[in-house]
């Protein structure tokens, strides 16, 4: 017999299948392995077995070791890794890789164990009391405290009672010691008592249209806070019941554990966390829980979608609309083309929910390809906060140049004098943006990077936001030498300062990436807000969606045009989206909410849609908008993205593959909405000056795409890199 092996080598000449002799028990399809290649051992995949070979039998190797207790891909995962190997052209290791926790690899973590004290149940356990001697105190003292726990720790029990009384205790044979498997437990803090809620009819309605539902795909189109959750709670507890596993994904981190607090309240430890922020060992101990079935319900953000779980019953993927579904990074994986991989193969059921689809996924439901349920209502019918739009052009004129308008200062106030809480929103952490010099006009950029650095005032650095390289502050410009040196845009740390300016004795919270760095300080400073320690939550999008705290009664969004000027063809539905996510953690429970929306085009018509909360007109608007100009959901962007240290390279590679491209182009014209080459937005990055080809095809033809990509993937190596991205979430 023969094992088909993938080896875990990730350059494009290894990546193919290899056969080894089966020589030991225990293999099977989707064992991890150890197999001799060239004059190592490294680890690899069994994704097949035959019974002969191809290849010349007599010089085939033997397989040198079986790794874990049990397969770590079923045949469902090794199918879903074939298809990422296709759909996003990387090679079937790199692929394989996304199913398996890293520090899995190369045997980085283990099992761990730990050793435990308990008495014998053999002997009897008075008469063994009574036969120490009286000089053994700590023993006595020892065996008396074990028949109360049942069963102590061996360190403990050394360091209370001495080595000397435990070691003794075993030897007589009064105690045993045993050894048992620890399960690193992230978030052990995390419970919750369940709330026992009936649902509301249209609560009932949208679980029992999914579950009667013929199609595989239900859309739930619910407004901020009406009660969303609950419904995928219910669903989650109907395919437990049968039997079956499911996968819940949040579109952030820092949306884990207040998701995981309500499915332990529920479903207690057969639910599992699954993310990049858990510890090495959390994370390999809650995969095993998940594979091992012991664990049956996975919750997580977008890489949880591979979660090892068998008989698949239901996917929700919450907040479906959010951009952090789309993988930036290589594999490029769309997880909501992942889920219904799954979904489809599993027979399972798919749920994509939220108050803002994305057009594609609404025109999917108005297409009736998926199933449309809507909750058009908040819990108990309280409406949905009232917003008010501030022109700030007003305000500057007026003389106002803090980042308050003095609606917002005058609700502030309102709003922590009758005792309740206030969340202002930003999208820009540091303290200023950029800076500048005021008498030349010089900005100062990243050496690496042709993007403008972000003054930190915690640390007195200038950070690019794009490499992370972090600089000195400047006192005077480069360019000119002049002293007056000007900050342009305010970040989340500078609207703290400002705050604590105006309100001395209100303790104020930032949450941003840079107040987040591990993975609890999301759930403290969530938790210190929830408990009403601090007042004023300051944030950038991590705050933006998803959380439900009852006392906040006022949102301020500081900069509603942040994201809708820039030149992508999304920034209206991200910022129809993000407007309309943030003004919704305002007014959830007894009292009515209110938004202050600070603007500098109040005329803009998606501010007006999304302050009147008409997702219907806003939809309507923009997708004949992108039915006229070809853009997508009605067409595929591929943007193949050349870059290299040395700009005439760069340029040279990039006429070349449009040179080649312009055939493809050519001969496919009716499927090309666009075809064109140009230098990136973001010329330069990490050192690497940066050019694209970009076109726009129509969605059917995936064999274009792929012959973009070979044609275009030849001119990658190692100086020049050259990558493909379909549907980016930005066009930098
Ligand atoms: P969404 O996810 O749609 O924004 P949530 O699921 O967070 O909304 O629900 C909003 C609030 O309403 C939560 O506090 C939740 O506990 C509560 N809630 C949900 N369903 C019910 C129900 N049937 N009866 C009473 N309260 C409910
Ligand atoms: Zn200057
Ligand atoms: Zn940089």
């Amino acid at each position: 017999m023969y094992a088909q092996v993938i080896v875990d080598l990730l350059n494009s000449e290894t990546d193919k299948i290899f056969d080894y002799k089966i020589t030991l028990p225990d293999v099977s399809i989707g064992s991890r392995v150890v197999v001799p290649f060239g004059n190592k051992n490294i680890e690899g995949v069994v994704i097949g077995i035959k019974e002969t070979s191809d290849f010349d039998e007599t010089k085939i190797k033997g397989i040198s070791g079986v790794l874990d207790g049990m397969p770590v891909m079923t045949k469902e995962t090794l199918a879903l890794s074939t298809f990422i190997t296709e759909s996003c052209f990387v090679t079937r290791a790199s692929a394989l890789r996304l199913f398996l926790p890293s520090e899995m690899r190369k045997g980085k973590v283990r099992e761990q164990y730990k050793k435990f004290v308990t008495i014998n149940p053999d002997i009897d356990y008075k008469s063994a009391i009574d036969s120490l001697s009286k000089n053994a105190v700590k023993q006595r003292e020892f065996l008396e405290s074990l028949s109360a726990s049942v069963k102590a720790g061996y360190t403990e029990s050394v360091s209370r009672f001495g080595a000397t009384a435990v070691k003794g205790a075993v030897i007589k044979g009064f105690a045993i010691l045993i050894e048992e498997k620890i399960l690193r437990s992230p978030y052990s803090n995390v419970s919750g008592e369940k709330k026992n809620v009936s649902l509301t009819l249209d609560q009932q309605n949208a679980v029992n249209t999914i579950v009667n539902t013929e199609k595989q795909t239900t859309l739930i189109f619910g407004v901020t806070g009406s009660g969303k959750t609950e419904v995928y709670l219910n669903l989650i507890e109907k395919v437990i019941k049968e039997g079956k596993t499911a996968i819940m994904l949040v579109p952030e981190i820092s949306l884990t554990p207040q998701m995981l607090k309500q499915l332990r309240a529920r479903f207690g430890e057969l639910a599992a966390i699954l993310h990049s922020g858990l510890s090495a060992g959390e994370r390999f101990d809650e995969w095993w829980r998940l594979r091992s079935g012991e664990a049956r319900i996975a919750i997580g953000a977008r890489s949880a979608v591979f979660a090892p779980l068998s008989d698949l019953g239901l996917i929700i993927i919450d907040e479906e609309h959010d951009g952090s579904y789309q993988s930036e990074s290589s594999p490029r994986y769309n997880t909501v083309e992942v889920a219904k991989f799954r979904a489809e193969y599993s027979k399972a059921k798919l749920v994509l929910g939220s108050a803002t689809p994305s057009l594609e996924s609404f025109l999917c439901a108005e297409r009736h390809e998926y199933e449309l349920v809507e909750l058009p209502e908040r819990i108990n019918k309280k409406p949905l906060p009232v917003v008010d739009i501030v022109d700030m052009r007003k305000e500057i004129r007026r003389g106002n140049n803090t980042p308050f308008s003095s609606l917002l200062k005058d609700e502030l106030k309102r709003c922590l004098d009758s005792g309740n809480q206030a969340i202002l929103f930003l999208n820009q952490r540091g303290y200023s943006k950029s800076v500048i010099c005021a008498e030349c006009g010089h900005v100062i950029k990243c050496g690496n990077c042709d993007v403008s650095l972000t003054y930190h005032k915690e640390d007195d650095a200038l950070l690019c936001h794009y490499c992370g390289a972090k600089y000195k502050m400047v006192d005077s410009c480069p360019e000119c030498g002049s002293k007056f040196i000007r900050y342009g845009g305010v970040g989340t740390e500078k609207v703290c300062e400002e705050l604590s300016k105006l309100f001395p004795f209100v303790p104020i919270s930032r949450m941003d990436r840079d107040t987040t760095q591990n993975k609890d300080t999301h759930f403290k400073i969530l938790e210190a807000f929830s408990k009403k320690e601090s007042r004023i939550l300051v944030g950038t999008q991590m705050i933006a969606k998803g959380h439900d705290f009852p006392s906040v009664t006022l949102v301020g969004i500081l900069d509603a045009d942040a994201s809708l000027h820039f030149s992508d063809f999304r920034s209206s539905e991200r910022t129809f989206e993000l407007l309309t996510q943030v003004a919704g953690r305002s007014g959830r429970a007894e009292e009515a909410g209110k938004v202050v929306l600070q603007t500098y085009s109040p005329d803009d018509p998606v501010l007006s849609l999304a302050f009147r909360y008409d997702y219907k007109g806003f939809y309507e608007r923009e997708i004949s908008l992108r039915a006229a100009t070809g853009f997508p959901p009605f067409t595929k962007i591929v943007r193949v993205v050349i870059s290299d240290n040395n700009e005439q390279t760069a340029i040279e590679v990039t006429k070349a593959i449009y040179g080649e491209l312009k055939d493809v182009y050519e001969r496919n014209k009716g499927e090309f909405r666009f075809f064109g080459a140009l230098k990136a937005p973001i010329k330069k990055l990490l050192g690497k000056f940066r050019y694209e080809v970009l076109m726009r095809l129509t969605p059917e033809r995936e064999d274009i795409i792929k012959t973009v990509f070979y044609t275009a993937n030849k001119y990658n190596n190692k100086k020049t890199s050259v990558y493909l991205e379909i549907n980016p979430n930005n066009l930098n």
